[in-house]
């Protein structure tokens, strides 16, 4: 048996340690830092976005508003251009959670998440793509392509995420360019 958020706090609250971040060339922050007191725990989990499929905007949203879409799946852009080159997320088209997914659509994922590292790369200049899955904030189903550009191993690893906010928005015709060439990489 694991130890309960309530163990874990009761363990942890009063130790926590200050990695040692100014060695780290990716850690975006410099100054003087101080560590957030650990909360105790909530009494239970809080509700994502669109649970059970209620309200749930991803299912909601038209094919239009998305780059790709097939059958099953549909890839789309942020709603605005961030900091990095591109950054598209891949969700299911009928609102799953990753352990509900049925064996045929687990099965369609690898293939699909190759093919879609390969279409951002096509952007050009990507040292990296990021492919992440949290799904904290939304419960459908929603997979991250986080594109870190090449030669700045500053932005490498999982800072990239928020290097992603730190960094300047991309300008709207250059934003819309990086999209329009993973659609096209997408459909041909
Ligand atoms: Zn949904």
């Amino acid at each position: 048996m694991g130890e309960t958020p309530e163990e874990l706090y009761a363990r942890a609250a009063g130790r926590l340690r200050m990695p040692p971040v100014r060695e780290w060339e990716t850690f975006p922050f410099e100054g003087k830092l101080r560590i957030r007191p650990l909360e105790p725990p909530v009494a239970w989990e809080h509700p994502r976005l669109g649970e059970g499929g209620v309200a749930c905007g991803r299912c909601a949203r038209p094919d239009d508003a998305y780059l790709w879409a097939d059958e099953h799946w549909r890839l789309g852009p942020l709603a605005e251009p961030t900091g990095l080159p591109v950054v598209v997320i891949l969700e299911s088209r009928e609102h799953y959670d990753l352990a509900d997914l049925p064996d045929e659509r687990a099965r369609e994922l690898g293939p699909l998440l190759l093919r879609i590292e390969r279409a951002v790369r096509t952007v050009g200049d990507v040292g990296r793509v990021h492919v992440c899955r949290w799904g904290d904030g939304s419960e459908h189903l929603h997979w991250w392509f986080m594109a870190r550009p090449a030669r700045l191993p500053q932005l490498s690893g999982s800072f990239a995420a928020i290097w992603d906010d730190i960094l300047p928005p991309l300008p709207d015709d250059l934003w819309r360019a990086n999209l329009a060439a993973v659609a096209a990489a997408m459909t041909c």
